[in-house]
């Protein structure tokens, strides 16, 4: 996510387009949709299909026709799931899937070397202070219908992960710096989907009073 978040924010000023960084977030993690995918049926598609950046590209056609080069930071965000962080780390990616069953990327770096977690909380840093430098942590603390496809990675990774299920441990035992990244962007999550829904509830039940009402 903060590989996609920089990636993201560089590319959309360039581009002098606005950014929903909600949105961009979920998309850098959506190839890992294949884990629950693994978790539900007992298969192992992995770092398959959902990884491929021929998938990426076609799922995007039609997202490109629609907004053009405002999609090329979330596009971005998307691939570099796949081409950046699963490249160097761990590998065995079916990057061009359909077109080619090969697997790609280094394999000797595992996700647990101190390399990768040196590597993630660097990342993590460096992403934090711009997102709170650019003021762009105010999405989550603002409520906004899209803010709820942050349910995504609260229920796929971040919960999983500091809960400890369905893994074996949780990171707050074997990683407790990783844990410290993931609880952060747990609550930050949980806070803009908190806000959102008490909106919503808010306008559904206690619509305010129009004019000509009881205040007259
Ligand atoms: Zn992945």
């Amino acid at each position: 996510m903060a590989i996609a978040y920089l990636l993201g924010k560089g590319s959309s000023k360039g581009l002098r387009t606005k950014l929903n960084i909600p949105i961009l977030l979920v998309l850098s993690i959506l190839p890992d949709i294949d884990i629950v995918y693994d978790f539900l049926t007992g298969s192992d598609i992995h770092r398959g299909p959902p990884h491929s950046i021929v998938v990426a590209a076609l799922a995007f056609i039609p997202i490109f026709v629609i907004y053009r080069k405002k999609a090329i930071p979330y596009f971005l965000a998307l691939i570099s799931h796949p081409l950046i962080g699963d490249f160097f780390i761990g590998g065995k990616l079916q990057l061009f899937w359909p077109f080619s069953n090969n697997i790609y990327g280094f394999q000797n770096i595992s996700i647990f070397s101190t390399l990768n977690i040196a590597l993630e909380l660097t990342l993590f840093v460096i992403a934090t202070l711009i997102l709170y430098k650019s003021g762009d942590w105010k999405a989550f603390f603002t409520s906004n219908k899209t803010n709820l496809v942050l349910i995504i990675p609260i229920a796929t990774v971040l919960l999983p992960s500091t809960i400890g299920y369905p893994f074996s441990k949780s990171l707050l035992i074997t990683e407790p710096p990783l844990a410290l990244a993931h609880l952060f962007y747990l609550m930050l999550f949980s806070i803009a989907i908190i806000k959102t829904l008490t909106a919503i509830y808010k306008k559904r039940f206690h619509p305010p009073l129009s004019k000509g009402s009881i205040l007259g």
